[in-house]
């Protein structure tokens, strides 16, 4: 079968499976297999496959309809100017979370600190904590997770991409972590318990529970962030959480009850104009 052809049956047996992204998720596992990029199957539509290549892409077709997210599929995600390693034991990074660098960035261009000390809670897969490495050379990041399979990947991503400056620790919120921080960034599970029953099966059969859900209203970490943060921000340090599209009062409320403690409360949407990042300054 040709190029042309393969992608044409792959992408119908993924819409019929109900995956929203058929075509782009058949393209980039056709590259992955045949170690190439997406424009050089475009640019070969008529490039023959053997039939081994064709059987076993079948089987990778097969899992993706079955839900299994593409990026498990491949081993990789791209995320800011790089790509990731990612596996079960981690979420994989959303474009959605790029917002929250972005808005980081803002941030330490416009304090202009020499060496800001930056600390990423719940890392994941090192997105936001590379992400700002990357961008930001003279800083010194910490990055933490509770899960050590999440510390693993993050860890292997921070050498594949030579940021030595980021330390890696295990535990809870702020207990691994001393000192004071210029900057805190998070993006905690933020799903409560009925809406992770809603989420789409590709999201709750694969990704990590502990990634997503917070306890019953999806609001528990928030009120953690918000509570500790203060203890481990330098004076006029800020804090920055991404949040889902639909919790910006909510957040913005548990922020108001600490106005003691912060200020220059400001809201960011995402590219889609939904409520994405919430910041606050040490008072
Ligand atoms: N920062 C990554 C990203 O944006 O792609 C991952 C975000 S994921 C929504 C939340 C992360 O927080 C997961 O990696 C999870 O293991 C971690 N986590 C969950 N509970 C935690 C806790 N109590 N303390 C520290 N990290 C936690
Ligand atoms: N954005 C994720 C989702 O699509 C949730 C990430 C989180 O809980 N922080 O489900």
């Amino acid at each position: 079968m040709t190029i042309r052809e393969i992608i044409f049956e792959a992408t119908q047996k993924l819409e019929e499976a109900g995956i929203p992204s058929a075509r782009l998720d058949v393209e980039v596992l056709l590259a992955f297999l045949l170690r190439c990029d997406r424009l050089a199957l475009i640019k070969n539509p008529d490039n023959t496959l053997s039939e081994k290549q064709s059987a076993d892409f079948g089987r990778l077709i097969a899992r993706r309809a079955g839900g299994e997210p593409a990026a498990y599929i491949t081993g990789r995600k791209a995320f800011w100017s790089f790509a990731l390693d990612v596996d079960p034991g981690v979420l994989i990074p959303r474009p959605d979370t790029e917002v929250i660098v972005e808005e980081a960035l803002a941030v330490l261009r416009q304090e202009s600190w020499s060496h800001p000390r930056i600390l990423d809670v719940g890392t994941g897969s090192g997105a936001i904590a590379l992400a700002l490495a990357c961008e930001t050379p003279g800083a010194s990041i910490t990055a933490t997770d509770i899960s050590e399979a999440a510390l693993e990947t993050a860890k292997k991503n921070a050498a594949a991409l030579k940021a030595e400056q980021i330390v890696f620790l295990r535990g809870n919120l702020f207990e691994p972590v001393d000192g004071r921080f210029d900057l805190i960034v998070s993006n905690p599970p933020y799903i409560g318990a009925d809406e992770y029953q809603s989420l789409p099966p590709g999201v709750k059969n694969f990704e990590p529970e502990e990634a997503l859900r917070a306890g019953q209203t999806g609001l528990e970490f928030y009120k953690k962030l918000i509570d500790q943060s203060y203890g481990h921000l330098a004076e006029n340090g800020w804090l920055l959480l991404e949040i889902g599209a639909r919790q910006k009062q909510e957040v913005c409320a548990i922020f108001e009850a600490h106005k003691n403690f912060y200020e220059h409360i400001a809201v960011r949407a995402d590219y889609a104009g939904f409520p994405r990042v919430i910041k606050g300054r040490r008072r």
